[in-house]
């Protein structure tokens, strides 16, 4: 008898992978690690292991960037939901990213961070209250002493964070991040978005886009105002940040998207409390996008190859191609009624659901 080709096989799966606009049933075949074939009907004889998706979504292992992982909740817990990369976003800044880091580099799946400018990170929340805390050498010492963990900086502007020196925060910010993006939290700052968005590089985030005012996207019409519009189109990319309290809002979204503004980029902002109010998990605010209107294809794509594209070190990932590394995420596309809540917890129904039912990272299978 000869080896199996392959060390697995995911089997007879509705392949969804915007990245090479894939939507189609095929098997996944994969070797050493990697995404080594997508064929209409790899013979069982060829695989070591084999993995039933029949009836099943198969996509890219999901990229969340924008959640909070330590003591509260760990990325383990995280890659039960399809999640095989993520990036922590600000719960760490210069004087507490150490134990930040331990969390990353002891993760089963791939954690980058966002650095906080401010030195304590949300440790002490209104971090920014004292603008001395956007400590600019000692980010950048930091980020120095961990590179390969650092993959950009996070700044939260909101008014309770950040009072009225928002703009001199993200300035800060962006001197610390250099070539690298800045994540900004934006929601109730005390400068109006315009303001900020002119301070920001092509490639930073803005995240939180559908919170509610003060100082929203959108202009006294419920209009997205015209500054958001070409931030965008100059590079400027706009994701979700679920979150608990005065992220987002139905309303909100609704006169967004009226507007044809969708998010590039579906987060979270995972935490442990977040697990069981408002928040849950990552299957379930792709969910809620499907609700209000977003095609499959499109909201699968904003967490996978999109976000990928937003982080230098997630470029080969987000993508069933061949040659990638295997992280896979299987799931469930229930038909039924769903509730989904905002942050006021306005309850809506949906009528899909996106369950995990197995993931696969790095070749190694977990099933759910
Ligand atoms: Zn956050």
């Amino acid at each position: 008898m000869r080896a199996a080709r392959y060390d697995l096989v995911i089997k007879g799966g509705r392949l969804l992978d915007p990245s090479s606009r894939v939507d189609r049933v095929a098997d996944v075949a994969i070797e050493g690690g990697r995404i080594r074939a997508i064929q209409p009907n790899i013979a069982s004889t060829d695989a070591a292991d084999l993995l039933d998706a029949r009836g099943k979504i198969v996509t890219p292992g999901l990229i969340d960037l924008h959640v909070h992982v330590g003591a509260d909740l760990s990325p383990a817990t995280l890659l039960r939901d399809g999640v095989t990369s993520m990036v922590d976003g600000g719960s760490a800044g210069a004087d507490n990213i150490d134990a930040l880091v331990r969390v990353a580099r002891a993760a089963p799946n791939r954690v980058r961070i966002f650095l906080n400018v401010a030195r304590t990170g949300v440790a002490t929340p209104g971090e920014l209250l004292n603008i001395e805390a956007a400590d600019v050498d000692a980010a950048r010492r930091a980020m120095a002493q961990h590179r390969e963990w650092i993959v950009g900086v996070k700044v939260r502007l909101s008014a309770g964070v950040a009072g009225d020196h928002d703009l001199e925060a993200l300035r800060r910010a962006r001197q610390v991040a250099g070539p690298l993006p800045v994540m900004l939290h934006v929601g109730q700052t005390h400068s109006p978005l315009p303001k900020i968005l002119e301070l920001l590089n092509p490639g930073d985030i803005v995240t939180h886009i559908y919170s509610p005012p003060p100082n929203s996207l959108l202009d006294e019409a419920g209009h997205v105002l015209a500054a958001v519009q070409t931030a965008r189109q100059r590079g400027v990319r706009f994701d979700v940040g679920n979150g608990r309290n005065g992220h987002i809002t139905w309303p909100i979204v609704d006169a967004a998207t009226r507007d044809g503004f969708w998010p590039d980029t579906i987060s979270s902002d995972s935490t442990g409390p977040g697990r069981t109010f408002r928040v849950f998990d990552l299957p379930t605010i792709v969910s809620k996008f499907l609700m209000l209107g977003m095609p499959l294809d499109r909201a699968i794509a904003c967490v996978t190859n999109h976000a990928a594209a937003n982080v230098t070190v997630f470029k080969d990932l987000g993508t069933l191609r061949p040659g990638a590394p295997a992280d896979v995420a299987i799931f469930e596309l229930r038909d039924g009624d769903f509730e989904f809540v905002d942050n006021v917890d306005a309850k809506r129904t949906g009528h899909r659901k996106l369950v995990a039912s197995a993931v696969v990272m790095n070749g190694a299978r977990l099933d759910g």
